[in-house]
């Protein structure tokens, strides 16, 4: 259920009405917009009189939100949600017109190797670090990530670099190891892992959702939501591609139509992975391209500095040179969008 206050309502009309809501059980989320003031209600809002909340002087409209996500909902929060990620002047913004490109090597295999790809993504305009320290592989033979050791690395990058670190957790477990990353990544295959997603929404640091592979829309959603509902607001949904039935030529199937549809949703920022999306190097370019276009807030791209020898996902990943092409296309589509 959402209330609209009128205009013009003072502070204490307003702290007496979320008193009267606490009181009736209900956990009041309060959105200033510039026009408005939107307090979303969570909570059973069953015994809720609407006609009594309608009659109060202060309100505006009362409506009842039929969607099972709440905090994530565009309706509880009509502006759209920057989340920031880093700290000091490395600071970097995504959403409500920020744009990020996050780049780096699916895992973080040596220092030589994580040093090189973030010189040169950040030398290209990437403005955040991606690199695998645990990597969830298919098979339990595949190389697993250099875990501890590949965090060090990654932090080392950052400090050569100032680039934010975002790396994917695969357990509550090792929350303590990841307490200084930046962007903490959920991956595809741990979007309904329940548990986990309540664990990081006990926590401040922003959380970049990865859409699972064969997950609705809803479902990404009500994910957000455990994030969300713990009291953790910093959440970026991730559109990465979902299973269907050509796996002939690309790796999964890229829901473009998923940008624009959670913006309508969703207050959230949305970012799109071509690379996983497609699984091969030469398609990047123009999913990254369409995905810019359909509206996204950024994106994550994976750029390795031997793509032939990466330990994971070498297909799919760019050179730094194809990266640089690639990060000025992105910013000529916009360029478009921002004349428009
Ligand atoms: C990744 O980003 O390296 C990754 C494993 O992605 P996904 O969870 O989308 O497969
Ligand atoms: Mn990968």
């Amino acid at each position: 259920m959402i209330a609209i206050l009128k205009s013009g309502v003072t502070e204490s009309q307003k702290n007496n009405l979320l008193n009267w809501l606490k009181a009736q059980g209900l956990d009041p989320h309060v959105s200033e917009g510039k026009y408005q003031t939107i307090i979303g209600l969570i909570g059973d809002t069953s015994k809720i009189d609407i006609d009594l909340l309608c009659g109060l002087e202060i309100i505006e409209s009362v409506t009842r939100i039929s969607e099972p996500f709440k905090y994530a909902n565009r309706r509880f929060h009509p502006t759209d949600t920057v989340v920031e990620v880093g700290i000091g002047e490395n600071k970097v913004k995504i959403g409500g017109g920020h744009f990020a490109v996050i780049a780096g090597p699916c895992s973080v295999e040596s220092e030589e190797q994580i040093i090189a790809v973030a010189k040169a993504v950040k030398a290209s305009g990437a403005t955040l670090l991606r690199g695998g320290a645990f990597k969830p592989r298919t098979s339990p033979y595949d190389f697993q990530g250099l875990h501890g050791e590949g965090l060090d690395l990654l932090r080392l990058a950052r400090k050569e670099t100032g680039l934010p670190i975002v790396t994917e957790i695969m357990s509550a477990a090792h929350l303590e190891m990841f307490h200084d990353v930046d962007l903490i990544q959920v991956g595809a295959r741990n979007m309904q892992n329940f548990e986990l997603l309540k664990e990081l929404g006990r926590l401040k640091t922003p959380i970049l959702l990865k859409r699972g592979l064969a997950n609705t829309l809803k479902e990404l959603l009500m994910s957000a939501e455990y994030i969300m509902s713990e009291g953790n607001e910093n959440v970026i949904l991730c559109e990465r591609g979902i299973r269907s039935y050509d796996q002939a030529y690309t790796r999964n199937v890229l829901d473009l139509a998923a940008v624009p549809m959670l913006k309508e949703l969703s207050h959230l920022p949305i970012i799109v992975d071509p690379s996983h999306a497609t699984g091969k190097s030469r398609l990047v370019r123009p999913m990254a391209m369409a995905a810019t276009a359909a509206g996204c807030d950024g994106l994550i791209i994976e750029v390795h500095n031997d793509p032939v020898h990466a330990l994971c996902d070498g297909a799919q990943s760019l050179t730094p040179e194809l990266f640089d092409d690639v990060f000025k296309k992105i910013m000529s589509v916009r360029a478009i969008l921002n004349e428009n």
